[in-house]
């Protein structure tokens, strides 16, 4: 099965749902939009954009490959490319190009024009689908990318004024009313382990980011993981996941996590999934109540601010089930402090990589709450072991590199043949990380071992940064490394190495040197996202050291941060 007909057509999944109905609810307009054929109108008889009287996941699915296919000619192996925060049509764009054959790339909507043109090129995308707020880089970046813009879609967005008329909905219509130009993509026996389904970014051990395939056999076996480890469907007192149940979808869907874990598998468990398009801490406050949601999918910096910030007393939540924190390290601390938030709340934490597919841990159901700081047992099915850096096994609570054999492994980095040996190695995938693992199998995450950084859940690659730094005209040489931060988890520092000239600047004036810093800051602020600006300052330095074959020693760097006991000031 590929992953679309896994959801939508498989009969496993929409037994629970057609009792229940599970839905996809837009978090602002309460707009909702079924798996199963039911009439869902709002009191104008009119859903995102046009007067529907039959609207669900299917036939929106069916309209618009089939525009896809008419309009652009989208065929096997072509990259879908959604450029967007989330919106209740994102998955029905992401199965739509399954239904083709095609595979489906997600970017992060606040990326720059430099960011997006990367990955645009990439993934050779055919058509960017995106949201009216972050059309004008689309644009852009279609431009520079030689991509033209009639292949820019946009997602209906109410009262979106924008001059581009091209829309999801309005495809959907085409595809609808016109005579069928596809046929559906199915899979051979064994093919849905090496047809891509999608190309995630991550920068997996090394260098910048990369394209990450990911065949349909992948998040299919997550899920089956997840629902083996949680025991769905079976009958017992405290099931964490049953049909009825509503779930938050704060998580950006072009992130694993939120595409595999807060989606897919909570549409397969039955549930009901309130998308948000734009996270605010104090507006997600509300949405838990005005929505009731029993389930919550969180990064470690949402948690933090759950326990910290005062709005938070004013509200009853205890209507929350079950809280999952994943993506970056959370504190035992904290998770105390949470526990005591949320009484009535199953509560801990999971840990996987793009690269899993996502999940490898999560807490067992035979513990409430888990609230150790660990992230769990690794999921039925999942096996690993740990290694220390001779290549021998460690012991029981021993630290080492967890190294894993799961069914959900992506295939590797695409066009990349040299990371990919690195890190997925026999079948087994090396993670990266240190951890401990105890005799049931438990996980506690140490360290990571490889350069990639995670501010606020999300990846950054040194590398990525570092190749911006060295743009700027005062910078030689340069190396990033992340410094603890309680809110964001890690935030990155470049330390710089000065060319001659800046050097005599600053020699000559002591202001010269914090003017250099603030304008390399501003360089990378100007050139990437908002959360790979350089919040942990910059630190010039007179060489970058490096081993005799020229690789950089960023631990000697990372230390030297550590040591350094800089305290940047958190924004909460
Ligand atoms: P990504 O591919 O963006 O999901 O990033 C994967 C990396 O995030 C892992 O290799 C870990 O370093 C980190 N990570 C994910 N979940 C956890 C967790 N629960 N605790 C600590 N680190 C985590």
């Amino acid at each position: 099965l590929t992953l679309a007909q896994f959801i939508l057509d498989a009969d496993h999944v929409r037994r629970p749902v057609r009792k229940n109905g599970a839905w996809i609810v837009d978090d602002q307009s309460g707009r909702k939009i079924g798996l199963e054929e039911v009439s869902v109108v709002n009191e104008n008889k009119q859903l995102f954009g046009g007067k529907c009287a039959k609207v669900h996941l299917r036939t929106r699915t069916y309209g618009l490959a089939n525009a896809l296919s008419i309009r652009y000619n989208i065929q096997e192996d072509d990259v879908v490319l959604i450029y967007s925060p989330n919106h209740t049509d994102y998955l029905v764009a992401a199965w739509a190009a399954h239904r083709l054959g095609a595979a489906v790339s997600g970017a992060n909507p606040l990326f720059t024009v430099d960011e997006l043109v990367y990955q645009i090129n990439e993934v050779k995308a055919a058509v960017v689908i995106t949201h009216p707020d972050s059309l004008n880089v689309a644009l852009s970046s279609a431009h520079a990318a030689g991509v033209s813009t009639d292949r820019i879609i946009l997602f209906d967005v109410e009262d979106a004024d924008t001059a581009h008329k091209l829309t999801v909905q309005a495809l959907v219509s085409q595809g609808l009313a016109s005579v069928p130009n596809f046929t559906e993509r199915k899979l051979a026996p064994g093919e849905g382990k090496t047809k891509v389904a999608f190309l995630k970014f991550s920068s997996g051990t090394t260098g910048r980011p990369k394209a990450v395939a990911i065949p349909h056999y992948s998040p299919i076996a997550n899920i089956i993981q997840l629902a083996t480890h949680h025991k769905v469907g079976e009958e017992y007192a405290d099931q964490r996941f049953k049909p009825g149940d509503i779930c938050c979808g704060v998580l950006p869907l072009y992130h694993i996590y939120g595409l595999v874990f807060n989606v897919h598998y909570i549409f397969f468990c039955g549930m009901t999934l309130v998308l948000t398009a734009k996270y605010n801490f104090l507006d997600f406050l509300k949405s838990i109540t005005r929505h009731r949601i029993t389930h919550l999918m969180l990064v470690p910096p949402q948690i933090v601010l759950l326990c910290k910030h005062p709005a938070v007393k004013n509200y009853d939540f205890s209507h929350v089930r079950y809280i999952n924190s994943g993506a970056a390290p959370l504190s035992r601390e904290v998770m105390e402090q949470l526990a005591q938030i949320f009484p009535n709340a199953a509560l801990g934490q999971s840990y996987g990589l793009t690269e899993s597919g996502p999940v490898i841990s999560s807490w067992a159901l035979d513990k409430k709450c888990d609230l150790s700081g660990g992230t769990g047992q690794l999921l039925p099915g999942i096996i690993g072991r740990v290694e220390k850096p001779d290549g021998t096994l460690a012991d029981f609570d021993e630290p080492g590199e967890l190294v894993v054999k799961t069914q959900a492994l992506a295939l590797g980095y695409a066009n990349n043949l040299e990371a990919t040996k690195e890190t997925f190695v026999n079948g087994w995938l090396r993670t990266g990380d240190e951890v401990m693992m105890n005799r049931k199998g438990e996980i506690v995450v140490l360290d990571r071992l490889k350069e990639m950084l995670k501010v606020r859940g999300f990846q950054v690659a040194p590398a990525e940064l570092e190749g911006c730094i060295l743009d700027h005209p005062d910078v030689t040489d340069t190396c990033v490394v992340g410094i603890q931060d309680e809110y964001s988890g890690e935030l990155p520092l470049a330390f710089v190495v000065l060319r001659p000239e800046a050097v005599k600047r600053v020699e000559e004036s002591l202001a010269a040197a914090e003017e250099i810093k603030a304008s390399i800051m501003k360089h990378v602020a100007e050139n990437k996202v908002g959360y790979k600006k350089l919040a942990g300052g910059v630190e010039i330095i007179d060489v970058v050291p490096k081993n005799p074959s020229g690789k950089l020693l960023r631990r000697v760097l990372r230390d030297k941060a550590r040591e350094m006991r800089m305290k940047p000031k958190a924004k909460l």
